[in-house]
């Protein structure tokens, strides 16, 4: 017997529909790419979008076809969310810190029809166009006063221009909520970038998911600003969870350095953020540089790669801003996990609570997870034993775009679970905690050394900015940690003052071999450490014998 609920399909426009009914006067603001600060609503947001939809009518593009975006976080960008989305077309955004060979390359997998660009970007489109085998149209977003004389792109259409040109009279189609919604395109650091493509029904439910307590925890009152680029896995999600609940949005545009964000926190009462830990780095400098507080931010996300637990200490214990660290993929919407506490762990003493909070946290319902031996068998939930983690769910990817070959699903482990390709171990409470992503992992004698931790323990002395441990070659054990250290600017410190940051917080066996000072630790499209140009760097790299 089947429910007799209504069919109700779960699409994006109707977020659009939601937010512009219950909340039209809610405002979005924006820091335009030309440096100005934008205001709407969202009534003017949805009014936008289904201008977009019928301009992208007009530009020929058809049902799920793709449209690409180079684009910082703003209000044309949001409405390109939406307009394209609801439409029934997808939204490819790409992220444009990839080299421009790659940015060809994803934009001709995808078959982008059209390609939507901020303003910033304009020379790397003049210096592309010619080369993408399937924009038809070139869309920079920006006012007719700041369009090019001439321009090299042929074509070149303006945002506005196409805005004002098409009715805003557009009623949002029906369709199957597994229709394809918007694509993504991994950081690709190993071989050529894969897109996941994700759906109307994935993106609600990774929605709801996110905007849960114990995960972002987002209301009406909240005022939400992405720090995480709209190009890196949508935003986290923010941009589809903040219309869910009518919260207010701000975007910061191209300027993502410490000061210009801490002002704008400050000017629009921001209250709920998310980012990678890099972003965080510049942004507590400013404030710890210039003696400042955040008087509305009382929580941020923090993921993308391992919060180091100084920087939890630092925004909780110094600044009253709670942080919730958080784990998850492009490939899972992204979020899979959130470090929230459960009933009396709260009461705990501050060194338990901090050794749970470095940990990546409880599954959001909709993530299962497990963590498995090399042949697939289960292993416990102790706290202790790591193993590969696997997921799977409804906003969880099924296979990666236009490879259908790739050999996905993990079968070790029975059908329906994604290998994450990270190593982690899980508590009997669930939390999850990464030690490192198997690649990463170093192999000393067999047995596996987290790089996580070391680099955690190595960031927490007061003059060290960054720390990258990677494996070096040895002789006898195979692979031994090699630490890579790059201190503060203006800040001194020895080797051996590093190397007594690990007395007594690992067996002695972890302690790295060697400890090398560097002057930059180069950072992927995403803000994360890369350690495979690190690897390369240091391959022949000969440790100390004693
Ligand atoms: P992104 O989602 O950042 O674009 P990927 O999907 O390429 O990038 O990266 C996902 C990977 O990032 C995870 O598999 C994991 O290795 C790492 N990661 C994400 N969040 C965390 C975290 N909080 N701690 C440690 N590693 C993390």
């Amino acid at each position: 017997m089947q429910g007799q609920m209504m069919n109700q399909p779960l699409l994006i426009s109707s977020l659009l529909v939601h937010a512009e009914r219950h909340h039209g006067n809610q405002e979005i603001v924006s820091r335009r790419t030309e440096g100005d600060i934008h205001r709407y609503s969202y009534r003017d947001l949805a009014e936008r979008a289904r201008r977009m939809a019928n301009a992208l009518e007009r530009l020929g593009v058809g049902f799920a076809q793709r449209v690409g975006t180079l684009a910082w976080n703003g209000y044309r960008h949001l409405e390109l969310y939406y307009g394209a989305s609801g439409a029934g077309v997808v939204l490819h955004t790409l992220n444009p810190r990839l080299h421009p060979d790659q940015l060809v390359w994803i934009a001709d997998d995808a078959e982008d029809q059209v390609m939507f660009f901020d303003l910033t970007f304009l020379p790397l489109i003049e210096a592309t166009a010619s080369r993408f085998r399937t924009v038809r149209h070139f869309v920079l977003m920006a006012d007719r006063a700041a369009m090019p004389k001439d321009s090299a792109i042929p074509g070149l259409i303006c945002y506005e221009d196409l805005l004002e040109q098409a009715s805003d009279d557009y009623d949002w189609p029906m369709f199957d909520e597994n229709t394809a919604s918007s694509l993504c395109y991994t950081s690709g650091t190993t071989g050529n970038p894969k897109g996941v493509l994700y759906s109307h029904r994935s993106t609600i439910l990774h929605a709801y998911g996110s905007a849960l307590p114990d995960s972002c925890g987002l209301s009406a009152r909240d005022v939400v600003l992405p720090v995480v680029p709209m190009f890196h896995v949508n935003a986290w999600g923010t941009p589809y969870a903040a219309l869910m609940v009518g919260a207010k949005l701000v975007f910061p545009g191209p300027a993502l350095d410490g000061k210009s964000l801490y002002d704008l926190f400050e000017a629009e009462g921001v209250t709920f953020s998310a980012g990678v830990p890099t972003v965080w780095q510049g942004l507590l400098a400013h404030v710890e540089e210039n003696g400042l507080q955040f008087s509305s931010m009382n929580r941020t996300v923090i993921g993308g790669s391992a919060c180091p637990p100084a920087m939890i200490e630092a925004f909780e214990g110094k600044y009253g801003v709670q942080v919730l660290h958080g784990w998850g993929m492009t490939e899972m919407s992204p979020l899979g996990t959130v470090c929230a506490l459960k009933p009396g762990q709260d009461r705990l003493s501050e060194d338990a609570q901090m050794r749970i909070k470095r940990k990546q946290g409880r599954a959001i319902f909709g993530v299962d997870m497990k963590i498995v031996d090399a042949e697939g068998a289960e292993l416990p939930w102790d706290g202790e034993t790591s193993g590969e983690l696997l997921v799977r769910g409804p906003w969880i990817l099924q296979s990666y775009f236009n490879r259908a070959d790739t050999p996905l699903i993990d079968d070790r482990a029975g059908l329906g679970w994604f290998p994450t390709g990270d190593v982690a171990t899980i508590d009997a409470d669930g939390f999850m905690q990464i030690t490192d992503r198997t690649k990463d992992v170093i192999k000393s004698g067999g047995e596996w050394i987290s790089s996580i931790d070391l680099e955690n323990i190595a960031m927490g002395h007061p003059a060290v900015a960054m720390a990258a441990c990677i494996a070096a070659h040895h002789p006898k054990w195979d692979e031994r940690p090699l630490l890579l250290v790059m201190p503060k600017p203006g800040k001194s410190v020895t080797r051996d003052e590093i190397l007594a940051c690990f007395d007594g917080r690992v067996p002695r066996w972890w302690l790295p071999d060697d400890v090398v000072f560097v002057d930059s630790i180069p950072l992927g499209a995403t803000g994360k450490m890369q350690k495979n140009k690190l690897r390369e760097t240091f391959r022949g790299y000969r440790l100390p014998t004693i």
